[in-house]
């Protein structure tokens, strides 16, 4: 298996990543389930019945949508969570705020116009 080396980012660099991908709505920030690939905005999930924004960074939306675990052919999302027994076994970012990691889904790629 290749190691892949895990992007850090202080919590003014997410925030600023985020705005420069997506713009200064953060409901239209979006992030990429590492397990299945699914690509999901913050509005995605609010339209799904998530309460939490921070959903959208830590668990895929097809816990909110009736998908079931990961598989090659999960294209319409998983029910992974970054926070549960495996966190995130592969893929994902960390964000460092106060002296703490907390490991997340990374940002979808932004398909360039
Ligand atoms: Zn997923």
């Amino acid at each position: 298996m290749k190691n892949i080396e895990i992007k850090t980012y202080t919590f003014d660099e997410w925030q600023n990543e985020g705005k420069r991908r997506f713009g200064d709505d953060y409901m239209d920030w979006q992030f990429q389930c590492p397990m299945c690939g699914k690509v999901s905005s913050v509005r995605d999930f609010k339209e799904a019945g998530a309460s939490d924004p921070s959903c959208a960074y830590t668990e895929c939306i097809g816990r909110y949508t009736g998908q079931g675990t990961p598989t090659e052919n999960s294209k319409n999302g998983c029910d992974w969570c970054a926070y549960g027994l495996f966190g995130i076994p592969k893929g994902g970012v960390y964000v460092e705020k106060d002296g703490e990691k907390t490991h997340i889904f990374d940002f979808a790629d932004v398909m360039e116009c």
